[in-house]
């Protein structure tokens, strides 16, 4: 039945119509750029002296007031995103093909796609099954395994899951005893403390990510960050398509066209200097989910442990007991019903069509924690400029679907 028949013999159905499009409640997201006003200023400047290429003052501005904001000097790369960044960083670890690279199995496909792009293969690693980190034992495992089976990895890349950081000492630990390079992915966890360090100053390489739904954006981009001289001059150099330091063009190697504009870093420059603010943001969304839901006990949190910052990224929560995946459907879709964006946990990464039969290394047969946290996993709103009004609204439609799918599930078992 068309609009235009149904008014046609209903002239109410015009006023009728626009009652309830009136009624139809703004959409809430999982997580959107939130800009400060700050940025205009520096976005301006970049209009206003012609800096609109991929060099001038915001680039040297964001790159060293990012070094300085984690401290230990680092050397900063700002590229066009954060994927980008670890296609440099694995690069300058010289993998290739036949090399191996381990990393977590539950993350987003861009920590992956650099192994790909330089021929080498991944190996995935299951979480540890509070934080769906990397589990230090596991990883102890499989690297006294490989060193045994003549299959070690040439790097492993940590990724610090929603924000929360991985345990990495005793990571890093274990992969400077069998010679692997650790990089950490710190696209989500930018503003996060591990033992008093900043998250991306924990490993030798680390790799940071300003896409859109990251806690601060600009529009899109990455960074690298490292101490070591040696690899950032090779990497900045071949995100600068290769130029040699000669007037004419001569390349040696072959390069990619991955700097950030001098424009977008103007963006990032005004970003970061409320970096702390849109962490504390996020961490107060995420108290006002615990403290809402803390009479439901079997929801299961990312615990923060002793030590650590989350940046609370993501808040998510895992439904636990029979019937888990049934309910946790029941959840996303009664939250899309009410216009309430919430995704499943990351699928992981040894379960996609993809990546079928590629090495995978799990606590024991059978035990698959990040299948487990995948199936029943639901990433909240987080965003820093949620209302406490829309956060309202999120608790009580998820406090209503929650009810409903206990109903649903006890019916079902
Ligand atoms: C976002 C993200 C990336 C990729 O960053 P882009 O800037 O989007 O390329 C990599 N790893 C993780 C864990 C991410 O969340």
């Amino acid at each position: 039945m068309s609009l235009l028949g149904q008014s046609s013999v209903n002239h109410n159905f015009t006023h009728a119509d626009a009652t309830s499009r009136a009624r139809e409640p703004e959409r809430v997201y999982l997580s959107v750029p939130h800009m400060s006003g700050l940025e205009q200023a520096y976005v301006s400047d970049a209009f206003a002296t012609n800096w609109l290429s991929s060099v001038g003052p915001n680039l040297d501005g964001f790159e060293s007031e990012m070094a300085a904001r984690l401290g230990h000097d680092v050397r900063t790369l700002a590229v066009a995103s954060g994927t980008a960044a670890l296609h440099l960083v694995l690069r300058a670890l010289d993998v290739g093909p036949g090399d191996r690279v381990a990393v977590s199995t539950l993350t987003f496909a861009g920590s992956v796609w650099p192994i790909l792009y330089l021929g080498a293969t991944p190996v995935f690693l299951d979480s540890e099954s509070r934080s769906g980190n990397l589990d230090p034992a596991l990883v102890e495992d499989y690297l006294a395994r490989a060193a045994r089976d003549g299959t070690l990895p040439k790097a492993l890349v940590v990724v610090h899951l929603y924000g929360q950081h991985a345990d990495v000492d005793p990571i890093a630990d274990a992969c400077r005893r069998h010679g692997v390079a650790l990089v950490e992915d710190a696209a989500e966890s930018l503003g996060a403390t591990y033992r008093g360090r900043q998250t991306g100053t924990t490993a030798e390489y680390a790799i940071l990510s300003f896409n859109g739904n990251k806690i601060i954006t600009t529009t899109g981009g990455g960074m690298v960050v490292t101490r070591d001289a040696v690899a950032m001059a090779r990497m900045r150099k071949w995100a600068n398509q290769s130029r040699e330091p000669a007037v004419e063009y001569v390349h040696r190697e072959v390069g990619y066209n991955y700097r950030m504009s001098n424009v977008l870093a103007g963006i990032g420059r005004g970003q970061l200097r409320v970096l702390d603010q849109r962490v504390q943001r996020r961490r107060e969304v995420h108290q006002i989910y615990r403290n809402a839901f803390a009479d439901v006990a079997e929801l299961q949190w990312m615990p923060e442990p002793q030590g650590m910052r989350s940046t609370r990224w993501l808040t998510c929560l895992v439904l636990q007991g029979e019937g888990a995946v049934q309910r946790r459907d029941h959840v996303l879709r009664s939250l899309e019903r009410h216009s309430i964006e919430a995704r499943p946990v990351w699928k992981p990464m040894h379960l996609q069509p993809l990546f079928e039969g590629a090495p995978y290394f799990a606590h024991a047969e059978g035990d698959d924690v990040a299948a487990r946290l995948f199936e029943a996993g639901v990433c909240l709103p987080s965003g820093s400029n949620l209302s406490d009004e829309q956060l309202d609204r999120v608790v009580d439609h998820l406090r209503r679907a929650l009810q409903r799918a206990e109903v649903l599930g006890a019916a079902a078992v």
